[in-house]
């Protein structure tokens, strides 16, 4: 590589988020065999207001930047200027993600290599666990005169770069450099050595940020694709840039395929609460209508009702009984059934409310049947329709993906997952004390037992 141009960057911003927050300066060094043969520097005027603390921080304040040009009026040349020469910066997915959007604005498609220092920093010295501009130049016995203006950290960054080099023979700094470019898509903080153990098999993953903090629990038929395509998107989406900055571990779980993925990922997601994950997943005070044989209403019960055989029918899984109501309630309205007779209202002598309205068709002042209004308002909540466990006993899935390394078998007892084990016999024998009906379960169970074999299911029911 010595003969191409090489471009050290730096950029300050108004934030760290790269499709909202602007740019407010741009120091970029052009570096050939070695040597510097150029500096382009400017102030960014960012079109709009700087956030106090980050005035404070980078000493670029309103004022300064009142006169300088915008990106729009300098994006041409500086685009000419960089030639596409990879770009060398301190955690440069941040600098390249700002350059992208700001150049995509002004027009253009902005597309090079990057050389992060913050990942080679880590690659040189694994041990170190301060791996911050000012830290490495600490280390290094270099000074930087105007820490967070872009001109001064870029001359820094470019003394550091010259420590390392003169550190190394010219074969060897140039191998390190080639290793690196192999890994450049990948996020700063994560070990390549261990992501290169990802397997290309079915299984979930788990992401961590500092501290162990969980980010992100996903999962996939193949691992090593999904995981590796987490910080190979592209930088415009905002939580995989997000995501990619935080990411510090990595960690898996292989499964027998797609369904233990997605048993075992729902699960996790619950234990875990990972940041990113919807929270919608969280599993409040579940709750669900139960209309019972021969009633003219049905009744909420909790949840965990559905873990046994119940007489009836029962519709929709809610997250709390407000849900449950509302739902009710707007169907009744569409169908012209009675608030009162389902329930939702007190019950009163005569006509509801609804029935002045024309919302109701009478089922509370007998103008319509009661037997009539129990059928037109189950075919209305059909489409709720929670089916009934039609296994007598415990079901038992074999699942084998083609791309997994063996089969695992889970056992389901009314919708309930009771986990997963190695061996037929096992999975028989998995204690269904702790089994706890779960909406997700439910919902990822009814999908995959519609069509089996596509998912390479075998079904074995049990009857204890
Ligand atoms: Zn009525």
């Amino acid at each position: 590589m010595p003969s191409t141009p090489l471009v050290f960057i730096d950029l300050e911003t108004t934030g760290t988020r790269s499709t909202r927050d602007r740019i407010t300066e741009i120091a970029a060094m052009k570096v050939v065999d070695g040597q510097c043969v150029a500096l382009w520097s400017s102030l960014i005027q960012p079109e709009c207001k700087i956030p106090p603390t980050i005035a404070r921080l980078t000493g670029i304040t309103d004022a300064l930047v009142a006169e300088a040009p915008t990106f729009g009026q300098i994006a041409t040349d500086l685009h000419a200027w960089l030639e596409d020469a990879p770009l060398v910066a301190h955690n440069a997915r941040f600098d390249y993600a700002f350059l992208r959007n700001a150049f995509k604005q002004a027009g253009i498609d902005y597309r090079t290599q990057l050389i992060c220092t913050l990942r080679l920093s880590r690659r040189l010295t694994p041990n170190e666990r301060q791996h911050s501009l000012s830290a490495l130049l600490a280390r290094h016995g270099l000074t930087n005169t105007r820490q967070h203006r872009a001109e001064s950290d870029v001359k820094a960054l470019w003394a550091l770069w010259q420590s390392w080099q003169g550190a190394h023979t010219p074969p060897a700094w140039e191998a390190l450099l080639l290793e690196e470019r192999r890994y450049r898509s990948l996020p700063a903080h994560l070990d390549s050595a261990h992501l290169d153990r990802l397997p290309a098999t079915p299984g979930i993953y788990l992401l961590y940020g500092h501290n162990h903090l969980p980010l992100y629990v996903g999962k996939s038929v193949n691992l090593r694709t999904r995981v590796m395509g987490h910080f190979q998107r592209d930088h415009q989406d905002e939580k995989e840039m997000r995501l990619a900055q935080q990411v510090q571990h990595v960690e898996w779980e292989e499964t027998a395929g797609d369904l233990g993925a997605q048993l075992r990922e729902a699960e996790r997601v619950k234990t875990l609460m990972p940041i990113m994950n919807r929270q919608l997943r969280r599993q409040g005070k579940l709750t669900t209508w139960h209309w019972p044989d021969g009633d003219e209403a049905p009744q909420l019960v909790g949840g965990s009702a559905l873990a046994r055989p119940l007489s009836g029918e029962v519709y929709g899984l809610f997250r709390n009984a407000r849900d449950a109501k509302l739902t009710l309630r707007a169907i009744a309205e569409e169908e012209q059934l009675c608030p009162q007779v389902l329930g939702l209202e007190k019950r009163q002598r005569g006509r509801c409310f609804a029935y002045q309205l024309k919302k109701c068709r009478g089922a509370c002042c007998g103008e319509e049947s009661l037997t009539h209004h129990t059928q037109r308002a189950k075919a209305a909540l059909e489409k709720l329709r929670i089916h009934a466990w039609p296994w007598e006993g415990r079901l038992i899935i074999e699942e084998h993906h083609p791309n997994a390394a063996q089969p695992a078998w889970h056992a389901i007892d009314h919708w309930c997952y009771l986990g997963s084990a190695q061996s037929l016999d096992d999975a028989r024998a998995l204690d269904a004390e702790n089994a706890r009906f779960d909406v997700d379960t439910y919902r990822i169970l009814s999908r995959f037992l519609r069509d089996p074999a596509t998912h390479h299911l075998k079904l074995i029911v049990h009857a204890d």
